[in-house]
């Protein structure tokens, strides 16, 4: 059963059918699903959910589409784990890592193309396709495979081996393009209206896709007991996500599933190599100035990103801040994580662990809340960034004089008691 009722301009608020539509016609404003909260506080409620699905769609009602067989790998429902040691390294008290390393295709982008795929398939669509900083390439190739769709999906060329290889071999068209990830998607936007029979996840049924990520927000809730957290830490390229998560906890209060009205601190991620929503929060500023991406967060590396300015909004509005951090903080950070929390992410899980430390340094984020960081895709997509900083203790001959000679290995492993 469907609770959505049309979609609305963000900017405007004139009203649209549910429909492949993603701006306004009159003010440009990007358009945003709208469902019926009365009914869904009325019928919707947490021994429901608890009985659905371990996927995303354990919250297919306050999901754009109903669909009893959705396209669907098994995203989401994934573990919210207590990190006590890396909080104690941090000097922090209650903090949570959602560890969305382990969705299917190995990143937080199989929550948002299972929706979009889903309801691209009820509009009719056959083609999936999509402009990709690479995580949202591998899930749409994935979950077209799955549905028996074609994919034809858009990455710029320079992308990390790893996140090509895991991409072409579900046997969809990829297409390397010679530019920066801006460059791609402006083709996308073109192409989008020359193809108006293919669904771009990202672009003509973006409004559907960016639902998939308040699922971050329903599932830390749901797993806390269905209480919020005090502030949360997401990392940020087209804002899309962050946006949606301060939503999803909103949401889950409108519609009576939170009992208390959550506040909670929404603190954005990003590298300082493309920071434009950070920068535009450091200075104070009310527009996201676009900046030309030079990162290895390569999946965080949106110079012009489309839902800045509301990630900003959402940051400002909730209390929380934003922060850029280097390269090397961001191979630190994954470091951090692994060795603290046995969590191996890739670069966009190194620049949240990076802001989340930052953030405890400034007294942003405190002792005294209970916190959440997103850490949103798998290490191996990356192992590239690690190049040169972690490798063997030590390389021996296969003898015990050996392994004795390579004493300074000794010290660090102490002894059975
Ligand atoms: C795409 C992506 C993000 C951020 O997504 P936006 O919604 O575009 O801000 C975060 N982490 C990873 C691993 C991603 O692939
Ligand atoms: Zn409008």
């Amino acid at each position: 059963m469907d609770y959505v009722t049309g979609l609305r301009c963000r900017e405007c608020a004139r009203a649209y059918p549910a429909e492949a539509l993603h701006v306004c016609d009159f003010c440009f404003g990007p358009l945003e699903v709208v469902y019926d909260y009365e009914r869904l506080r009325a019928e919707l409620s947490r021994e429901q959910i608890a009985a659905g699905p371990h996927t995303i769609w354990r919250y297919a009602p306050l999901l754009p589409v109903a669909d009893p067989v959705p396209i669907d790998l098994g995203a989401g429902f994934t573990p919210l784990v207590r990190a006590d040691r890396l909080a104690a390294e941090l000097g922090l008290g209650e903090l949570w890592i959602k560890n969305d390393t382990v969705n299917p295709s190995g990143s937080f982008k199989d929550r948002v193309v299972s929706v979009a795929l889903t309801k691209a398939r009820q509009l009719g669509f056959k083609v999936a396709a999509c402009a990709s900083t690479g995580n949202l390439a591998n899930s749409v190739a994935a979950h077209a495979a799955r549905a028996g769709m074609v994919s034809v999906v858009f990455i710029p060329h320079d992308l990390e081996t790893a996140k090509v290889v895991t991409t072409a071999v579900y046997g969809g068209h990829v297409v390397a393009v010679e530019g920066t990830y801006d460059d791609v998607n402006r083709l996308c936007a073109e192409l989008a209206s020359d193809r108006p029979d293919w669904a771009f996840v990202n672009v003509n049924v973006r409004t559907y896709y960016a639902e998939g990520s308040k699922t971050l927000a329903f599932e830390v809730a749901e797993q806390l007991g269905w209480q919020a957290p005090d502030h949360v830490v997401v990392p940020v390229a087209s804002g899309s996500q962050l946006t949606k998560v301060a939503k999803g906890f909103a949401e889950l209060h409108q519609v009576g599933l939170l009992d208390e009205e959550p506040h909670v601190r929404v603190s954005g991620a990003q590298a300082e190599g493309c920071a434009p929503v950070a920068r535009a929060f450091l200075d104070g500023a009310d527009a996201i100035r676009p900046v030309r991406p030079a990162t290895i967060a390569k999946s965080l590396a949106i110079g012009n990103p489309a839902d800045g300015w509301y990630a900003l909004q959402a940051v400002r509005r909730s209390g929380g801040a934003l922060a850029a951090v280097s390269d090397d903080e961001i191979v630190e950070g994954i470091k951090l994580l692994a060795r603290t929390e046995g969590i191996f992410a890739e670069t966009a899980g190194g620049v949240t662990i990076a802001t989340l430390a930052r953030l405890a340094a400034q007294g942003v984020v405190r002792a005294d809340e209970r916190v959440v960081a997103y850490v949103t895709g798998h290490g191996l997509k990356t192992v590239e960034a690690l190049a040169g900083t972690v490798g063997p203790s030590a390389t021996i001959a296969p003898t015990l004089e050996a392994f004795a000679s390579a004493v300074e290995l000794e010290s660090g492993l102490g002894h059975r008691s």
